[in-house]
């Protein structure tokens, strides 16, 4: 009889050997579905490494512990829901330098505790907290890069029933994902910082270009406030004086002093340095703010403005990178007209639905035009034609509009002139 339970037990060996590699194949497309979809945010990642983890290690709760100057602390709990809602109450979200996670950490190698009431050495409050909590074997597997430690898994049961060799080789497969997962969000972080960083250099830089024609703008409302704020003086020294004159100019002062304010705070918006944020804009109103904004510089340069703007529908975007992008194309469009000879310097701006669902905006020029050798490098970084250019505007412009789904595209015009398109579809 014993034999024939021997024999049973190999004939299903291979098979088991077989569910055990799917289960493990299904487990890693998980996992890399979940980096693939979440490039920002490593909660969603954790969740599934650790749900792979402990199903497949047959654990009962598995804890993922990350690196920070004080400890480790707990980032990602997953198991029987019991026992998670029994870790968080029960287990220091932290574990301090010393203490036995910390430990089992520096030791740098999987760490394998078949029963822990028989655990020998020094029994410190996470070994009491975890025999409370009624956990019996366990493992712990440290996160390494570059031979430092970034983090801990641990995995374990509530009965003593030791991990087998192919299970603690299984762990170490998901703390090196884990790591990998660690690693691409925190250059993807830093790239996007440092994408951040330029694209606010960019608006600064490009506000600079406009500094003495924005002075302009707001000296012309001040001038105006001041010569009416006279007026008022002169309307009360009258016997008796003349109030309703008087209220008159003191209404256009207030619509002056308006008027400054507002450039000011287009101004202020478009420097602040303000994460992205996407939010339901009305392009239209956001694109009249940046053209308000270049006026002085317009008409400084003899240009016409004109806008041609159609009923749009609303978008979800962010307002502060798209103006950026009306920005730069208006100024390079201005700039584009300076040397022209002729007086017949025009800008048109125009928007348009465009099926099936989405906005189409053109900045169209009458300035020089592109050179047909510029063309296919008018959006690399650093290309410039211009003496003082840094070449970045056109590259970050595309970067903005490619992050919202869009294409951003440039023609050359008949005589002269350029045209620049974007799209953005709505969601
Ligand atoms: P920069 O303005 O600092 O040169 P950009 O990336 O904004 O950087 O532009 C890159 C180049 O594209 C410009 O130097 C210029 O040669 C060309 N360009 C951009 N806009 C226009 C335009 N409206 N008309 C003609 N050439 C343009």
């Amino acid at each position: 009889m014993n034999e024939s339970i021997h024999a049973d037990a190999t004939a299903s060996e291979p098979q088991d050997r077989v569910t055990e590699l799917i289960e493990q194949q299904t487990a890693i497309s998980e996992v890399l579905r979940a980096i693939a979809n979440s490039p920002h945010d490593l909660q969603p990642i954790f969740d599934a490494i650790l749900d792979s983890a402990t199903r497949l290690c047959r654990a009962d709760l598995g804890v993922l512990r990350l690196s920070e100057e004080s400890g480790l602390r707990s980032v990602a709990v997953r198991g029987n829901p019991l026992l998670v809602s029994q870790f968080w109450s029960s287990f220091p979200a932290l574990a301090e330098k010393e203490s036995f996670p910390f430990r089992m950490a520096a030791n740098r190698l999987p760490t394998h505790i078949a029963d822990l009431t028989a655990l020998e050495g020094e029994r410190d409050d996470y070994w009491i907290r975890a025999m409370n909590a009624g956990v019996r074997s366990g493992l712990a597997v440290p996160l390494l890069k570059d031979n430092e430690i970034v983090g801990l898994i641990t995995l374990t049961r509530q009965k003593v029933q030791p991990f087998t060799d192919r299970q603690i080789s299984l762990s170490r497969d998901f703390a090196a994902q884990a790591t990998i997962a660690l690693e691409i969000t925190r250059r993807e972080r830093q790239y996007r910082e440092a994408q951040m960083a330029l694209a606010h250099a960019n608006r600064v830089a490009t506000m600079g270009q406009l500094t003495a024609s924005i002075a302009h703008e707001i000296k012309q409302p001040i001038t105006a406030a001041r010569a009416y704020a006279a007026a008022a003086l002169r309307f009360l020294d009258k016997s008796p004086p003349d109030v309703a004159e008087v209220r008159e100019v003191l209404t256009c002062i207030v619509n002056e002093t308006g008027r400054t304010s507002d450039v000011v705070d287009r101004i202020g918006s478009l420097i602040k340095k303000a994460p992205p944020r996407k939010e339901i804009v009305d392009l239209n109103v956001a694109i009249l703010e940046v053209t308000a904004l270049t006026r002085s510089e317009a008409v400084k340069t003899g240009v016409t403005v004109s806008t041609q703007l159609a009923e749009l529908p609303r978008i979800q975007c962010d307002r502060v990178q798209l103006q950026q992008v009306m920005l730069n194309l208006i100024v390079n469009a201005i700039q584009s007209m300076r040397d022209v000879e002729d007086d017949n310097r025009k800008l048109r701006i125009s928007t348009e639905s465009i099926e099936p669902e989405g906005v189409c905006v053109a900045v169209r020029d009458s300035g020089q035009g592109l050179r047909p050798e510029s063309l296919p490098r008018l959006f690399e970084p650093f290309y410039t034609t211009k003496p003082d250019g840094t070449g970045m505007g056109l590259s970050i412009c595309r970067a903005i509009i490619e992050a919202h789904g869009g294409r951003l595209w440039a023609t050359g015009c008949e005589p002269r002139g350029a045209l620049f398109q974007f799209t953005i579809p709505a969601n």
